[in-house]
């Protein structure tokens, strides 16, 4: 009953077209079962997802929605682009992503990149994760995990923590449905969010400034998986998110 929490050191500043996998294998020794924790922001960078608003022309709706929160239209028209859905248009930007990721901002970014640029999440965070995780096991010989994370706000409670955006080899949750409590009665819904606390709990050592910390070791949990793990697994469906029909509601009653 026990877990290893350590961060890679010396990562260096990641460039697009850097390959991820290759530095975190030079800098640490890896293990079977490991689950490699990697902050969204380096794999953006590598993926080469930064940009300049100088690229972007808004349009009507984004200039219309830009009055009402503390960004630029060519922001919001960023943010939109990118969105399925805006379930809160102010005072912050609350958007669905194409892959069912709830954040604000649809997770744009501008700490931790050069001045006057942003930076998107990778576009796929699942297959980001895949290709890095397969990448560590072909040059290590090992089986691991890859969990790819950002900082989120949450409802109803103040401070960010760190959430799973993208998973390898993982599931993002763990099913304790049918199995006892103490006193032999059966769990009926309990499903633990272990990918989100795993981020949650590596957070702690990646920081959110110039810690220069995007890497971190989890080691002593069994949690790697065989078949397809995917972070979608986390997301509710339209009918069953409660939060998200409220939202969608009072959106058509304005
Ligand atoms: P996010 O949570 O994925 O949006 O990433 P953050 O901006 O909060 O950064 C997480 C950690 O990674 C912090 O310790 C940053 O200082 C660090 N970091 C961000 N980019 C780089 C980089 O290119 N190289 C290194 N070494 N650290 C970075
Ligand atoms: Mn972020
Ligand atoms: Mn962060």
């Amino acid at each position: 009953m026990r877990f290893e929490a350590f961060a890679v050191k010396n990562i260096p500043f990641i460039k697009k077209g850097d390959d991820i996998a290759q530095i975190i294998c030079e800098r640490t020794n890896i293990l079977d079962g490991d689950i490699i924790v990697i902050a969204s922001t380096i794999v953006g960078k590598a993926e080469g997802r930064t940009f300049s608003l100088k690229d972007i022309v808004p349009g009507q709706d984004a200039i219309e929605l830009s009055q009402h929160v503390r960004f630029p239209p060519a922001f919001v028209q960023a943010v939109l682009d990118r969105s399925k859905e805006c379930l809160i248009p102010s005072p912050v930007l609350l958007v669905e992503m194409k892959n069912g990721h709830i954040c604000i901002n649809a997770g744009i970014d501008e700490s931790n990149v050069e001045d006057e640029m942003f930076l998107d999440l990778p576009v796929n965070p699942d297959a980001s994760a895949e290709y890095i995780g397969k990448r560590i096991e072909s040059l290590t010989g090992t089986q691991i995990s890859v969990i790819i994370t950002d900082t989120n706000g949450r409802a109803f409670k103040r401070g960010q923590t760190g959430v799973a955006v993208g998973v390898y080899c993982i599931h993002p949750l763990k099913d304790w449905k049918g199995q006892k409590d103490l006193f032999g009665k059966e769990l009926k819904i309990t499903e633990e969010a272990v990918a989100d606390e795993i981020a949650g709990a590596s957070n702690l050592l990646m920081g959110e400034g110039n810690d220069g910390c995007p890497v971190v070791i989890i080691r002593g949990l069994k949690l790697r998986c065989e078949d397809n793990a995917s972070v979608k697994e986390m997301y509710r469906s339209d009918n069953e998110d409660i939060i998200k029909k409220c939202l969608l509601r009072d959106r058509t009653q304005r």
